[in-house]
């Protein structure tokens, strides 16, 4: 087992959570880090298995014992990853993905430069608004919520660049794709055996998300954020 740090960011309401599922309902040995919050729970979520839901004190205290291996306020709440999902994860040799923000995604980065960076982004701003509003009737979400993930997608969204791989997740079946051959690319280039077809059509796909080859999908998005960085 390879034991590959994955990291998948995305302004709030891109299909994040969405590609996650997929994926680890069709690639194995893949470890998924909950998270400890304290915002409260929407929805179904349930304690243990969306986040670990805690108060601000308790939060506090495990800042206070470095338990995290990065942490950051998103919305007005603490999120933080635990360090023990990480040492879990090498002592099992299995690969782990992180679900956080761009705050999080740079503090990992720094302690775990090899880690493979993903940015998700929604096709447009239009649609996103759409999403959110539509997860928001399932999850009665406050409608002010939206205002405020739409403002906060307009910044996060110029962090792409310090991403490694770029999804537009427009079609899900072909997001799921990609993100498919993103994981299973780096663990076939991570080891030994010579790469079949299969892995090499991979490898094509996963190319075709790198950062560098991104500019042509990324700019109708980033314009209709009005946004040219
Ligand atoms: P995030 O985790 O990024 O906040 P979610 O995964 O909750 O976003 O997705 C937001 C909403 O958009 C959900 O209702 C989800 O079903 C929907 N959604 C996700 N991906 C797509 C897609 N490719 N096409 C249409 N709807 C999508
Ligand atoms: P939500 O409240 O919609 O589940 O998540 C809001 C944001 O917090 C998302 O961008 C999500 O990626 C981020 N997030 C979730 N867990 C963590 C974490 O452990 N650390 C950081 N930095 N961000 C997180």
């Amino acid at each position: 087992m390879s034991g590959i740090l994955y990291i998948i960011s995305a302004p709030s309401g891109s299909g994040k959570s969405t590609l996650v599922n997929e994926l680890r309902s069709i690639v194995p040995n893949l470890e998924f880090s909950i998270s400890y919050t304290t915002r409260p729970p929407r929805g179904s979520e349930q304690n243990g298995r969306e986040y670990y839901f805690v108060s601000r004190p308790e939060f506090e205290r495990m800042i206070a014992e470095d338990q995290f291996l990065e942490h950051a306020e998103v919305f007005g709440h603490y999120y933080g990853t635990a360090c023990r999902f990480l040492e879990e994860a090498k002592a099992s040799g299995k690969d782990l993905l992180l679900d956080i923000d761009v705050q999080g995604a740079e503090q990992v980065r720094k302690k775990v430069p090899d880690a493979v960076s993903i940015f998700v982004m929604p096709p447009n701003r239009e649609i996103l608004e759409r999403r959110l509003r539509r997860r928001s009737q399932t999850e009665k979400m406050d409608p002010k919520v939206i205002e405020r993930r739409l403002e906060n997608a307009e910044k996060e969204i110029v962090n792409y660049k310090k991403y490694g791989y770029i999804l537009v997740n427009k079609i899900l079946e072909r997001a799921v794709d990609e993100l498919k051959a993103i994981v299973l690319s780096q663990r076939a280039r991570g080891s030994a055996k010579t790469l079949t077809a299969e892995d090499q059509e991979l490898a094509h796909i996963a190319d075709g998300c790198l950062l560098a080859r991104s500019h042509d999908k990324v700019q109708p998005v980033l314009q209709s954020f009005r946004t040219n960085l």
